[in-house]
């Protein structure tokens, strides 16, 4: 069976030590945070991932979700592990306190996910879109929603769900066709079918929030074939009332779940809206006038924010998934027997030494933990940016924008490297990484679906070349070059840092040349923009990541100094910091090189474009 410990330790420094909370404490909701509350809520998150969410995680994947008659049912175990999930308050860390919350930072709500996530993916899919649902109901709802309906979604009596994604639309949402006709009392009847919806049912709670975005028709009953008219929607599965009292069953019908290659624990479902109440959030829609060009409603702008939170935790979840399966691939060749050492046996007492041996091997675990650490403490310090960008500091402009800068980064960077992780994970098992039982390719599977929902990879790309790098003038990347040049040019004053500097500079500069290449170029052709974005978004992920790295490595060579108990912990931190500078910087030449060929050979093929 698969092993997990959660990293509490890991991530005890980054918040502690490289993020420094203790200076943190005037933001929003860090007030309360002392370092023993951090632990002591890490440590007790921890051990529940280990002892309850990890092993109902290969047995929820064998046995999957029910569906009969209407109705699903999750794996074994997953109904008892929610309740206790619940009764814990894990679901409601960062919740306001005057709706049930614990008042926790987001930064702490990210950690903790990560652990539940590593532990079982599956399973942290239902609280994690609840804790997304009620967060738009928050800030987009009406009081009595705030006050009597978001409640019991924080307690976890109630689960929440987010409907986007339709039979003819997943990323292209102007092609949506469900509707949603007002009603004289000022409610709505939403009428459509959504696909892919994950919890759009389950056995868990008594009630599911779905949130749903759907069109206004016009007076002739006509639905716009553009953004115009999306409007954003809550629409209960049980009625309620104003008081947050449960009703008659609303007219939303679970047509059936999907069978699918990974988080089979997770209902993936198709809901049939018929003619369902439903109630509009946010402001009221502006309507448009003859002549008057369309644009986005105001509606769309409550699932912006949903999708944005829900797409740090899914860049999380590329995180979880590598440490599970890189703890996994640790454990085995720590056991396993193959070959001798290259430079002669080190185990002469046996027939063979340990797999760890190998320096390929060392490679593909070093990638995983390079990745894990670094990427792990990119989006702490990104939840960070988006704390200061709610507070009053003079710096929370340009935290909003480098928030906003690297979202995409954290979705789409740290699920291509989740996945190339599990994979790397499983070829440390050789054969035996392809048999069900080790339990190792259920984490390649689970990975894989992380790259595409929530935005796929590569539209996320594009959100970050087509949109953030131009908006404002450029504000967003210029405040990026700025920090990290500026960071280095400090930092690379210590002769023993060099080693840091030099390759995370080299990646800077680089990815400076790129911007400006892509601003130039694209602006010509977008073709040129949109065949680079990829790579581009890789390229500031490298480089992002490497920015950490060298961070951390000061922090631990200057803790060395001091002759710390865990010197190894800080050691292991500079080698690790030394992989990615060695084996991860020097694909951003490579990946500027392509960036430059531009699109002419990939829109060249006639029959593609027919
Ligand atoms: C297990 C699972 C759970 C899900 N959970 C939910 C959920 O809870 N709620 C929900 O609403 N949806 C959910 N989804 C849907 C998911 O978000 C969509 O599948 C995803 O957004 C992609 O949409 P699509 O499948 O329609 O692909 P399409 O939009 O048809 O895109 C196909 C491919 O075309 C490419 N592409 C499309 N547009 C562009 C572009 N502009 N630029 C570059 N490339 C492009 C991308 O490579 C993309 O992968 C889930 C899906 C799965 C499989």
């Amino acid at each position: 069976m698969p092993v997990y410990r959660a990293p509490t330790d890991d991530l005890l420094f980054v918040m502690n030590e490289l993020l420094e909370l203790d200076k943190q404490r005037d933001l929003p909701q860090f007030g309360d945070l002392t370092p023993d509350l951090l632990e002591d809520i890490l440590t007790n998150a921890g051990k529940f991932a280990e002892e309850v969410l990890h092993p109902i995680n290969q047995s929820g994947d064998e046995e999957g979700c029910h569906y009969e008659n209407g109705v699903v049912r999750t794996p074994a175990g997953f109904k008892e592990a929610y309740k206790q999930f619940s009764e814990a308050g894990w679901g409601a860390l960062s919740a306001p306190s005057k709706f049930g919350g614990a008042d926790m930072p987001m930064m702490v709500t990210l950690a903790v996910g990560e652990m539940m996530q590593s532990a079982n993916q599956a399973f942290a899919m239902y609280p994690g879109l609840t804790g997304a649902a009620y967060g738009a109901l928050l800030a987009t709802g009406q009081d009595w929603m705030k006050q009597n309906i978001a409640p019991k979604m924080v307690s976890g009596e109630w689960a929440g769900t987010m409907c986007l994604t339709e039979p003819g639309c997943g990323t292209d949402l102007r092609l949506m066709k469900t509707k949603a006709v007002e009603q004289p009392d000022g409610t709505y009847k939403v009428t459509g079918t959504k696909i892919f919806i994950s919890g759009g049912d389950q056995d868990l709670t008594d009630n599911i929030i779905h949130m749903v975005i759907a069109k206004i028709p016009d007076e002739n009953g006509q639905i716009a074939d553009d953004l115009s008219t999306v409007n954003f929607f809550m629409v209960p599965k049980f009625l309620v009332d104003e008081t947050g009292k449960m009703g008659a069953r609303n007219g939303v019908n679970t047509g059936g779940i999907e069978k699918k290659m990974g988080i089979k624990g997770s209902a993936t479902c198709i809901l049939n809206f018929d003619d369902a109440k439903a109630w509009r959030l946010g402001p009221k829609p502006v309507p448009v006038q003859p002549g008057q060009k369309r644009s986005a409603s105001a509606g769309m702008a409550g699932m912006f924010g949903m999708m944005n939170n829900a797409r740090m935790g899914v860049g999380v979840q590329g995180i979880s998934v590598a440490e599970v399966a890189f703890q996994n691939g640790w454990a085995y060749t720590h056991e396993r027997r193959v070959g001798r050492a290259l430079t002669g046996a080190k185990d002469a007492s046996q027939s063979a030494d340990l797999e760890i041996v190998h320096p390929d091997v060392r490679r593909m675990l070093l990638h995983c933990r390079s990745f894990v650490q670094g990427a792990r403490a990119l989006a702490m310090w990104t939840t960070l940016q988006h704390a200061i960008a709610d507070s009053t500091r003079p710096e929370k402009d340009n935290a909003a924008l480098l928030g906003d800068l690297m979202t995409p980064v954290i979705k789409a960077f740290f699920t291509d490297m989740g996945f190339d992780c599990a994979n790397a994970a499983m070829q440390c098992y050789g054969g035996h990484g392809y048999i069900r039982d080790n339990g190792v390719e259920q984490f390649v599977r689970d990975a894989r679906i992380n790259q595409t929902y929530e935005g796929a990879n590569g539209v996320q790309a594009m959100d970050l070349v087509g949109r953030k790098l131009a908006r404002k003038g450029g504000a967003a990347p210029m405040a990026y070059l700025a920090l990290v040049g500026g960071w280095i040019a400090d930092a690379e004053k210590d002769d023993a840092m060099k080693p840091f500097t030099a390759p995370v500079k080299r990646g800077l500069d680089i990815l400076q040349q790129a911007t400006m290449w892509l601003a130039q170029h694209g602006l010509q052709n977008p073709n040129d923009a949109g065949a680079g974005a990829v790579d581009y978004l890789r390229l500031m992920g490298i480089v992002s990541v490497g920015w950490m790295w060298a961070r951390m490595a000061k922090l631990a060579n200057d803790k060395l100094k001091t002759n710390p108990s865990n010197a190894q912990f800080y050691r292991d931190k500079i080698i690790s910091a030394k992989y990615w500078m060695e084996r991860m910087i020097p694909e951003c030449p490579m990946l500027f090189e392509r960036i430059q060929v531009g699109s002419a050979t990939l829109m060249a093929l006639e029959k593609e474009t027919a």
